[in-house]
């Protein structure tokens, strides 16, 4: 961990804040360069696990493209420089001035995601006259094993259009005229730590592009999606997420011909990257027994814990105590569920110690939000420390 090795350094900075290990940043991104480049494979950023402007600086000088989830996402990959050809654009729930936007950016596709909005796309495209490129994001209907808060393709869940809505409707959709349904996009779930699940993935992606190709789609890529997990328990053991086991598998048994098949990624390219600095300000010990460790941040800058239960290791990285505690670490704001952990294992803590709140690169920031009026954290680049 680098906030580890710069803890002095670290002192000069007001808490919370983000700490990000630019070099460790750049390692991942040529892993993910390196292993893809094996077998033709494109991938996307998915600008959602963090929109920082010097982590999108850095990703794009590594040539990838990027998956929006909203307009607003589109229009800051397009003003940080992206290629306008290498963004895709999902969400359930598109507003009709996000489309537009989307549509005039003439963007790599626009992934469609219930056949009303597929409908909307070709009436829109007409009306600004032209033709919009779309994925069809399909509903594999694959348990991903992991957080049910973060699952994402199973039958009943609100992403992706159902494959046999879309068997239903075939001649409806090939009817449609301004629109060229060039992709058939799939993701399943986010952290997904069982490399065995893509292998399901793969097999049921396989039948629908057949099956769609022997309907007369013309389907020129394949995207698998994100979800490739990282290593919350011990992040020192795994820094940068094996992408080479995860490309094999589908090396292995994903067969479209030779269609691209791209994927994207989020928290696996910027989640170990990123640590939440903060500070001890008070410690007390409740009436049951219970020793709190009050910091300086809270589920305002961090909000997986109190949202999934999300896992985080935390460690004290100035204390020079030989003995350790169990503590419960807890935020300031005004919620009970704002608990980073409990009986976590720590060095004596006192008050003004920095702790460190690690893996929190990806959903971190992206996810900050301004409750009980706290101001947004900053953030600290280990290139410019
Ligand atoms: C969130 C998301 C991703 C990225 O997921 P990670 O688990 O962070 O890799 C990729 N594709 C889509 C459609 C998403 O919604």
């Amino acid at each position: 961990m680098l906030s580890r090795h710069v803890a002095d350094k670290l002192q000069n900075y007001e808490t919370p804040f983000y700490l990000y290990d630019i070099d460790l940043l750049r390692r991942t991104l040529e892993s993910v360069v390196y292993e893809s480049a094996k077998h033709n494979y494109k991938v996307h950023y998915a600008i959602k696990a963090n929109y920082d402007d010097h982590i999108l600086g850095i990703i794009r000088e590594y040539g990838l493209g990027i998956d929006c989830a909203s307009g607003n996402e589109v229009r800051k990959a397009l003003e940080m420089g992206f290629d306008p050809k290498g963004i895709v654009y999902a969400g359930v729930g598109k507003r009709d001035k996000e489309l537009r936007y989307a549509i005039a950016q003439k963007i790599l596709a626009i992934n469609c995601e219930s056949l009303e909005e597929l409908f909307l796309v070709d009436e829109l495209s007409k009306e600004a006259g032209c033709k919009t490129d779309v994925a069809l994001r399909i509903n594999p209907d694959i348990d991903p094993k992991t957080n049910h808060c973060i699952d994402t393709g199973q039958a009943d869940s609100k992403f992706g259009i159902s494959y046999e809505e879309v068997l239903e409707r075939v001649s409806d959709i090939q009817a449609l005229e301004n629109i060229n349904i060039i992709g058939l996009h799939l993701h399943i779930g986010s952290q997904i730590r069982e490399l065995h699940v893509f292998e399901n993935m793969c097999e049921k992606v396989n039948v629908i592009v057949a099956n769609l190709d022997s309907l007369g789609f013309n389907l020129r890529f394949v995207d698998v999606g994100g979800g490739l997990g990282i290593n919350y328990d011990v992040p020192e053991n795994e820094p940068i997420p094996n992408f080479a086991s995860l490309f094999s598998i589908v090396n292995q048994y994903l067969s479209v011909g030779d269609r691209e098949v791209h994927f994207e990624f989020g928290r696996s390219i910027v989640g170990e990257c990123g640590e939440l600095i903060t500070k001890v300000l008070f410690n007390k010990t409740t009436a049951t027994g219970r020793r709190l460790v009050i910091v300086d941040a809270s589920m305002t800058e961090l909000v997986r814990p109190a949202m999934y239960g999300s896992y985080h290791n935390i460690e004290n990285i100035t204390s020079q105590e030989e003995l350790r505690s169990k503590y419960t670490v807890v935020g300031t704001a005004c919620e009970s569920t704002d608990v980073f952990d409990e009986n976590v294992s720590l060095r004596k803590t006192k008050r003004g110690d920095l702790l460190t709140i690690k893996s929190a690169g990806a959903y971190g920031m992206s996810m900050a939000s301004r409750y009980n009026l706290h101001d947004l954290p900053s953030a600290v680049y280990s290139d410019e420390i």
